[in-house]
């Protein structure tokens, strides 16, 4: 029990916070030791949850062995591993274990990372690691700039406020934004935020490969222009969620500048495959946006939550978000001495740059490059495996690390409902046995088996193994089926 006197003043003393610290530790060291061997999904209701954790609010201490052991037993264990080499689905969230540490850091010298008086160095670092991003990306590093925020949807929504501001001014009302229909709902969320109606957004349809239809966005923006109204802004994909399709970006930063229009690119989920020689082809015209929205805890293996926006002017951001308290007069300082409150909606920050700096000194960059790579090629031999099988289909070859699939045996007449009916019963199936998390998407209408392969760990094996009970559930369900015709 903690000695009362440091109880009211929510301390503990010196000797039981090293017990209590290593012991995290310990815990947290032996997941990344043993993940592999746990199942990747957690499966409860909100019956079980709240019959496991519901209690009243707590007036009198506990000890604080007792608190944490009750969190490693009941909580922890009831959330999917997003790490494990078997969760493929939706964005894997491999992380590592020095930006974990790096976080704890942050959190433990509580560093307030939104202006510069209050911690110069995280200020630094985070014009710094921006650099490097804006190197990386071939953005211009002296004029360009950026911020790091929780993720990509806040990212998308400060790049939207931005290219608003700039474009439009105060009057948005005639203002029109063009994005394809595989464009991430965090757009759309985005731009309903900053207060935009249904009928200023065009959703243009993509062609066979899921990417935007130039002729059809070229369509829509003279169309708009006919009727008086104010395209103003591209949102393209750089690596959708669902097939890792990059939009036709060189051509669409080509309608921009003659058009006039901002040009965001959301790569939140596919930027980063730009470290990679097989990826950075894909990512030709990445460096004519005017804002890039980039994820570092997807594929740069950060932990939650990390995402970064990337402007070509950072005076777009100071121009948008700057505004003057009375409060914050005297920590304004110079202009180079860079406040990120004034870059982004948040005042106060957690010192998101720490752990992303620290990450790439200590693996280098080089690590990230070869991770990458091997991403890219594990979803380009598992489109080979698929390929070579009589029973499954491609539907979406492997791009950017995402491959979608389906169970289609050659030889067998199923009606496409059936087929439908069948995968969607493998994933109901193999998510039920926890074995792996696997779900289903919908592409042209059909259900397909999607893998999203950016977790280091996951080998060949566990794909074939995967695959292996996936055709086992499918066999059952065929059986069952023909069954039931007789
Ligand atoms: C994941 C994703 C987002 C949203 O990012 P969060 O970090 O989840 O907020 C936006 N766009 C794309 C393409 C994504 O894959």
């Amino acid at each position: 029990m903690i000695k009362n006197d440091l109880n009211s003043k929510l301390r503990l003393s010196k000797e039981e916070m090293q017990q209590y610290g290593y012991k995290i530790i310990d815990h947290i060291v032996d997941h990344f030791e043993t993940q592999h061997s746990k199942k990747p999904v957690a499966l409860a209701s909100r019956e079980e949850m709240d019959s496991l954790l519901t209690e009243d609010i707590p007036n009198n201490p506990s000890p604080a062995n007792e608190v944490l052991d009750f969190v490693m037993d009941q909580v922890i264990p009831h959330s999917n591993i997003v790490s494990h080499p078997k969760s493929y689905s939706f964005v894997p969230g491999p992380s590592n274990y020095i930006s974990v540490m790096a976080d704890t850091i942050a959190t433990g010298f509580n560093i307030f990372s939104g202006g510069w008086a209050a911690s110069p160095a995280a200020a630094e670092l985070e014009i710094l690691t921006m650099n490097w991003l804006l190197d990386i990306f071939k953005f211009p590093t002296k004029k360009g700039g950026g911020i790091f925020t929780s993720g990509g949807s806040m990212a998308n929504l400060t790049a939207l406020v931005t290219a608003r501001r700039v474009k439009c001014g105060d009057d948005f009302s005639k203002a029109i934004i063009y994005l394809s229909d595989q464009a991430h709902s965090s757009n759309i969320k985005a731009i309903k935020v900053i207060g935009f109606k249904k009928e200023q957004i065009r959703i243009i349809p993509t062609d066979m490969e899921f990417k935007m239809s130039l002729n059809k966005l070229k369509n829509a923006i003279a169309r708009d222009r006919l009727e008086g109204l104010q395209p103003f802004c591209i949102i393209a994909s750089a690596g959708t969620t669902n097939t890792g399709t990059v939009d036709p970006l060189n051509e669409i930063a080509s309608i921009c500048e003659n058009e006039n229009l901002w040009f965001h690119i959301d790569g939140a989920y596919g930027a980063a495959a730009i470290l990679a020689n097989s990826g950075e082809q894909f990512l030709k015209g990445i460096e004519r946006a005017d804002s890039l929205t980039v994820d570092p805890h997807k594929w740069f293996f950060q932990p939650y939550e990390m995402g970064c926006l990337l402007v070509k002017n950072h005076n777009w951001l100071s121009g948008t978000f700057s505004e003057k308290p009375e409060y914050l007069r005297d920590i304004e300082g110079n202009e180079s001495e860079i406040n990120f409150y004034d870059h982004g909606i948040q005042l106060t920050r957690r010192f998101r740059a720490l752990k992303f700096y620290m990450s790439l000194k200590t693996f280098g960059l080089d690590a990230f490059k070869k991770a990458i790579q091997y991403n890219i090629d594990l979803a380009e031999q598992t489109e080979a495996i698929l390929r070579k099988s009589s029973n499954w289909e491609i539907i979406s070859p492997a791009t950017l690390a995402i491959i979608n699939f389906r169970y289609h045996p050659i030889g067998e007449d199923i009606s496409e409902q059936d087929l439908d009916y069948i995968n969607q019963k493998i994933s109901a199936k193999i998510v039920s046995s926890r074995d792996a998390l696997l779900v289903t998407t919908v592409l042209q209408g059909q259900v397909v088996l999607r893998m999203c392969l950016i977790n280091p760990r996951t080998t060949i094996e566990d794909i074939k193994d995967t695959l292996q009970k996936c055709e086992t559930y499918a066999k059952e369900e065929l059986v069952m089926m023909q069954e039931k015709l007789v």
